[in-house]
């Protein structure tokens, strides 16, 4: 299968999904990540040109330990809009390129304006994919994709209806994070948080919700014709 992952920030599918990503890869899946905005603003002491820069070198190299062929969107952090045509036209072109069977992105109850805009984003690009009218480098892709919202931050709000055991992943994915070292500085200053520390917090809930040591959780987008009758997740 072709997995395309979509998250807001540089990091946030390291928070939520790289378990899961890393599981799909050794099952011997393509993966795919996206992000949409390029984090120049997450950094008190780092300006925004060289924040960017900065933020999509951690990227790759987060990308790189699963696996992943990685893209972004590069729009500024905090002006994220799921209305602009430019954008959503952007990222048509990534979901056809990437031809996913499965769609990976934030909930649309997120905690953050910037996530909330990156999931309607997902579902609208994702529709207009398969337009053959909308013209993109890539031809459109032949079916609307199933999507599976990712869990909310700390999990607050969130009611998940799929698991995945991550146990055999949560050491990659924790490596992945710390990729992001400017957020760890940055969470640690701004939110007052261990981040690492957190991470692997919201994991274990989630694992200890499903009877397993480390869990990551989704439920999925439930609109025709996206359901599907086969699970899809590892
Ligand atoms: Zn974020």
């Amino acid at each position: 299968m072709n997995i395309l992952a979509i998250g807001c920030h540089p990091d946030d599918l390291e928070i939520a999904c790289f378990g899961t990503l890393g599981l799909y890869k050794k099952q011997g899946h393509n993966v795919f990540t996206c992000h949409v905005a390029n984090g120049n603003l997450g950094h008190k002491e780092i300006k925004p040109d060289e924040l960017r820069t900065l933020r999509r070198k951690e990227t790759l190299a987060a990308a790189e330990l699963i696996g992943a062929e990685s893209f972004t969107i590069d729009v500024g952090d905090c002006t994220v809009e799921s209305d602009d045509q430019d954008v959503v036209k952007k990222l048509i072109e990534v979901i056809r390129y990437a031809n996913p069977d499965l769609i990976i992105t934030h909930d649309p109850a997120d905690y953050m304006r910037d996530h909330i805009e990156t999931s309607r984003l997902t579902f609208t690009a994702s529709f207009s994919a398969t337009v053959t009218n909308i013209i993109t480098r890539s031809p459109e892709i032949e079916k609307i994709v199933p999507i599976f919202y990712m869990d909310t931050l700390a999990g607050i709000g969130f009611m998940p209806t799929e698991y995945v055991d991550i146990t055999e992943t949560i050491e990659l994915k924790l490596k992945a994070l710390s990729c992001h070292k400017s957020q760890i500085e940055w969470m640690r200053e701004h939110d007052k948080i261990d981040f690492p520390d957190f991470v692997r917090t919201c994991s274990k809930f989630r694992g200890l919700q499903s009877s397993v040591p480390y869990a990551e959780a989704f439920r999925q987008a439930q609109v025709w014709p996206r359901i599907t009758t086969k699970r899809l997740l590892p």
